[in-house]
């Protein structure tokens, strides 16, 4: 039995001598082998000579290296991609997710077969009050209007089988939002809590707008029912128009109100209004048809087979 570490990095050039040690210590009795696949995220620190320096160690290490930052998600799937472990585990660089627990993801794998991951989730949040608000806020969104779920504090920090790795590299998607690939892909995940250690050093790549958008990216890569939103309100203003016409056609008919200019534009402007959100609503359908066609995503994913015929 194998494991591979997959270990993305962008400026992490003090934490990663700290990694490969604490991998060193928390695997010496570990019984079975493993390989670190450090991905180098286009870091602007000294971080490539680091691990470069790591490879005079025993531990087997590839490094990857980027041609500039493609962010994490691209580092994790090229760390997936080089990997040949039976098990992967996607660990951060700065020891905030300790190697001792990916140890334990492993033991849990070996355990209980009836599982192909071990996520880590954060039970409780260090962070700000209004953080905690908004990311709350994006499950709730996300659970309801895409089909994937999503668990709450659910982090990147997991352990696969292979299976369940080769089924992650299926979904070649530009732009990735792991947490929803993760969930797309099937399979059963145990969800284990963990508390997130403080950076080792250096500090978080992480700021409000950058989630922010990260955030939107994900509810827009499994969803297309905003594109919907024009249809709805288009179909709700043509109704309108018509109970307006109507309204006024009574008052004129039945209480001789005037049928006056006002009426008619406004009448005309509420059709052509709904017309047009609805031909754009229409559109958007055949859109978000060619938007999920354009993903590749595989049409199924098989977990296993069985069968009762004899081979050849
Ligand atoms: N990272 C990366 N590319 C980036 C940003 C971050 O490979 O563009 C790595 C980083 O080196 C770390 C992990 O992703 O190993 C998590 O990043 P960070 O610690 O900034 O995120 P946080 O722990 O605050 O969620
Ligand atoms: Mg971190």
């Amino acid at each position: 039995m194998k494991l591979s570490l997959v270990v993305p990095c962008y400026n992490e050039q003090d934490n990663v001598p700290l990694f490969y040690e604490a991998v060193k210590k928390d695997f010496a009795g570990a019984g079975f082998d493993y390989e670190i696949v450090f991905v180098n995220d286009g870091s602007r620190d000294g971080t490539l000579e680091s691990l470069k320096a790591l490879l005079a160690g025993d531990i087997p290490v590839k490094i990857v290296n980027f041609s500039r930052n493609f962010g994490k998600e691209s580092a994790m799937y090229a760390g997936l991609k080089e990997s040949t472990g039976d098990y992967v585990t996607v660990i951060d660089a700065d020891l905030q997710q300790l190697p001792s627990i990916a140890l334990e993801m492993v033991k849990m794998l070996d355990d209980e077969p009836e599982y192909d991951c071990v996520a880590a989730y954060q039970e409780s949040r260090r962070e700000k009050s209004s953080m905690v608000f908004f990311k709350n806020a994006f499950y709730k969104i996300v659970n309801k209007f895409t089909d994937v779920e999503f668990v709450p504090g659910a982090s990147d920090f997991r352990t696969f089988r292979r299976n369940m790795v080769d089924a992650v590299l299926e979904m070649k998607e530009y732009s990735r939002f792991s947490k929803g690939i993760f969930s797309w892909v099937g399979f059963n995940t145990k969800y284990v809590p963990y508390v997130v250690q403080e950076r080792a050093s250096g500090s978080s790549k992480w700021t409000f707008g950058k989630l922010f958008s990260y955030a939107f990216d994900g509810i827009i890569s499994f969803t297309t029912s905003p594109l919907r939103i024009p249809a709805y309100a288009g179909t709700v203003t043509t109704l309108v128009s018509l109970v307006y016409l109507l309204v006024s056609a009574v008052l004129r008919l039945g209480f001789h109100h005037p049928f006056t200019l006002q009426n008619v534009t406004v009448f005309l402007l509420l059709l052509l209004g709904g017309l047009i959100m609805m031909s754009i609503g229409i559109t958007g359908e055949y859109l978000s048809k060619i938007y999920m066609q354009t993903k590749e995503r595989p049409i199924y994913i098989v977990k296993e087979i069985f069968t009762n015929k004899k081979e050849g």
